[in-house]
Formats: structure tokens, sequence, C-alpha cells
């Protein structure tokens, strides 16, 4: 798991925050839940269906 920084305060981010939690200022969009664990699943989705594609 990564953890990012605020890049106004370089307070540690939460993952998934959209603000940071010292100066409520908006994270990078890396930071935010929606995005890299959509791309995740996605790519697993996709590792599984070839899976079971060669498999049958
Ligand atoms: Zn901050």
């Amino acid at each position: 798991m990564r953890i990012y920084h605020c890049k106004y305060c370089s307070h540690h981010l939460r993952f998934g925050r959209k603000i940071c939690s010292r100066c409520y200022q908006p994270t990078p969009l890396r930071n935010r839940f929606g995005n890299w664990a959509l791309a995740f699943f996605t790519g697993f989705a996709v590792l599984i269906l070839v899976a079971l594609t060669l498999l049958v």
C-alpha cells in the first residue's frame, strides 16, 4: 500500500482521503480510493477472465 504526502504541508495522507486532514487541501487523485482500487480490480478481473479462458 502506498502512502502519499500532502503537497501543501507534507502531511501523511490517509489512504482514500480526498482532502488533507491537516490543511484541508485536495489530495492527489492517486490517493483517492476509487481510482486505483478500480484500476486494481479491473486488472484483477481481466486476469481471472484470461485464466478462465485458458482453463476452459
Ligand atoms: Zn496538507
